[in-house]
């Protein structure tokens, strides 16, 4: 490595002020973003607080955030934690209500000249612990043991959001930058994204360029995501006695039948748009059925309902994929002679950004600065805020923080604690390269 990254006795971090990034030939990774890997020099040093940022990622992870109404857990107590360090860093938090005891909570901070802005997101809500007899570690207690921080939410995602803050207050600190960064640590996102929908709603994405979600993707920038889509199907029909079919109508044939069109129809859409680079195949899954009572075994039912979570590549176009989904349905129901309700719960369409987007190159050459080799690129799986934040604000977002991919929601999760330093690193890094590229010699 030409650069230099020395962790000195107060354990800030510092760049040599010549360091250039190292290029080499025959990395394993192999993609047109390595020829612009940008060797300018550092024109500022970063440095903070690496201790303060591992107690901040202790504290956050200390503070049980689940959403779990009959232990009295939410989003409260661990957003107060998260406006106190904005304060203690000299900004002013802003708390929107986005249900009782579920605040956002986010921090806009202005450049001292007109710029872009960018956003570092992260949400400030953890999935259960469940068992706590299935964790070798505390799953509170953000112990840190083999280089490692374990605890529920260390990797998913409150490492990211210490990270996310920490560089935050390093460019401001650096001196001078250009335009705005809004900082923002949003509820619900294990849930229905409530948080990042009353973001959007309230004109909160208004003037934001860009945003980086800080989720744990093990080393990936991902600047794809898969869509989403969850429906609910309503069949009435009319119930009768089981020893006397032929008077009613039973929803469950129509369901079957549903069933296995909605199974059809995946192979034949898996075949249309085939495997996405990053994301691999959509998927069509029915998860819930609900219909009859196993105590009346004799009643043929009026009613039944269905879940189907769908999972969608950037090519599928969500409304004409509901309008298939619409017209399947309803001649399923023609040949039952039942009627169907289909309900859109829940709609998140694939987000898909440019390899060559500024954003993603921001993050590329941060990470290869911080890090000395270049990242890779790659897909979330699942939705993300960012997700959400795109498709209501055709804003761009790119997934990239600490922890690894699969961590999340396990027992045992963990992140490393020299990777929320890095990832700390790399945010304010790519921060400036955001933010200053339009100063910058083309
Ligand atoms: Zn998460």
């Amino acid at each position: 490595m030409n650069h230099s990254i020395n962790y000195s006795m107060n354990h800030s971090i510092n760049y040599s002020m010549n360091h250039s990034i190292n290029h080499p030939i025959n990395h394993p990774i192999n993609h047109p973003l390595d020829d612009q890997l940008d060797d300018r020099k550092a024109s500022f040093e970063l440095a903070f607080d690496s201790d303060s940022l591992v107690e901040f990622t202790q504290q956050l992870v200390r503070i049980p955030s689940v959403f779990d109404e009959a232990r009295g857990l939410n989003e409260e107590l661990v957003a107060q934690c998260i406006g106190e360090k904005m304060r203690s860093f000299g900004w002013t938090p802003q708390f929107d209500r986005v249900a009782p005891g579920r605040p956002n909570v986010f921090a806009v901070i202005e450049g001292d000249r007109p710029g872009p802005t960018l956003m570092f997101e992260g949400h400030s809500d953890v999935v259960t612990e469940g068992d706590p007899r299935r964790w070798s570690h505390d799953p509170f207690g953000a112990e840190i043991a083999d280089g490692k921080l374990w605890g529920r939410g260390s990797a998913d995602m409150k490492s990211g959001v210490a990270a996310m803050l920490f560089a935050a207050d390093t460019v401001v600190r650096s001196g001078s930058f250009p335009g705005r960064i809004v900082v923002a640590a949003l509820a619900d996102e294990e849930g229905m994204m409530a948080g990042a929908k009353d973001f959007v709603a309230r004109g909160r994405m208004d003037g934001v360029d860009g945003v980086i979600c800080c989720e744990p993707e093990g080393g990936e920038i991902c600047h794809v995501a898969k869509g989403a889509l969850r429906l609910r199907i309503d069949f009435s029909g009319a119930m009768a006695h089981g020893a006397m079919p032929f008077q009613g109508r039973n929803p469950n044939r129509a369901v079957g039948s549903v069933l296995g069109a909605l199974a059809d129809l995946q192979d034949e859409l898996q075949a249309l748009h085939g495997d996405h680079q990053y994301l691999g195949k959509l998927w069509i899954t029915p998860t819930v059925l609900r219909a009859g009572e196993p105590a009346q075994m004799n009643v043929m039912p009026g009613e039944a309902s269905m879940w189907v979570d769908v999972r969608t590549i950037p090519s599928v176009d969500h409304d004409s994929f509901v309008v298939d989904v619409r017209s399947l349905i309803s001649g399923v129901a023609r040949a039952h002679q039942i009627d169907t309700v289909l309900t859109v719960i829940d709609d998140r369409p694939a987000v898909s950004m440019g390899e060559d987007h500024l954003l993603v190159r921001s993050l590329w050459n941060a990470h290869a600065a911080v890090y000395g080799s270049p990242p890779s690129l790659g897909g979330v799986p699942g939705a993300t805020d960012g997700t959400v934040l795109t498709s209501r604000s055709g804003v761009p977002s790119v997934v990239y923080g600490p922890g690894g991919k699969w961590i999340a929601h396990q027992a045992d999760e963990f992140v490393e604690v020299d990777e929320i330093i890095s990832y700390c690193a790399v945010y304010a890094d790519a921060a400036h390269r955001f933010l200053g590229s339009e100063a910058l010699p083309s």
